[in-house]
């Protein structure tokens, strides 16, 4: 069997920006990928929402779809204008899924971005 350190370790060393939070977005953990695309370390997150990373130029509609989406128990995916703690806006090319306890209710949410700025 696996070793359940090896889940967090290949979470906490994968290249994709990885946050739990809670059911309504605040980051319970975040890895390491997360810290070095926005910017923004661990202590400085943990407790926050996930709408720190918001910037200004996506539509109130694209986030309301989300949370419809998400709070169906479906995953989400998506981009969003997200922006990193220095100010830099970049495309978050983003995947939201549901986490449910044994009841089959709403626990946490897995949200995983990457940078889709650079296409090349
Ligand atoms: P909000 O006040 O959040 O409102 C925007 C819309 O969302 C409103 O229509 C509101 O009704 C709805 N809404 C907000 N919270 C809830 C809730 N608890 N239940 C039902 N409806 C709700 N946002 C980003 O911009 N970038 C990210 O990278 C990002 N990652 C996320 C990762 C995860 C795992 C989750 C769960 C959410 C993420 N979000 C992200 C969404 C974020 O939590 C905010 O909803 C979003 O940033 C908009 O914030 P706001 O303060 O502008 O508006």
């Amino acid at each position: 069997p696996l070793p359940p350190r090896l889940f967090f370790e290949a979470v906490e060393q994968s290249p994709v920006a990885i946050s739990i939070t809670d059911h309504r977005a605040a980051i319970l953990y975040a890895n390491r990928a997360f810290e070095t695309l926005t910017g923004y370390s661990r202590e400085e997150v943990l407790g926050q929402n996930e709408s720190i990373l918001s910037s200004n130029a996506t539509p109130p509609s694209v986030y309301q779809q989300l949370w419809r989406t998400i709070q169906r128990k479906e995953t989400w995916t998506g981009t969003l204008v997200n922006r990193t703690k220095a100010g830099l806006d970049y495309l978050a090319e983003l995947i939201i899924s549901p986490v449910l306890d044994r009841d089959g209710d709403l626990q946490y949410f897995l949200g995983m971005h990457r940078d889709a700025t650079k296409v090349h």
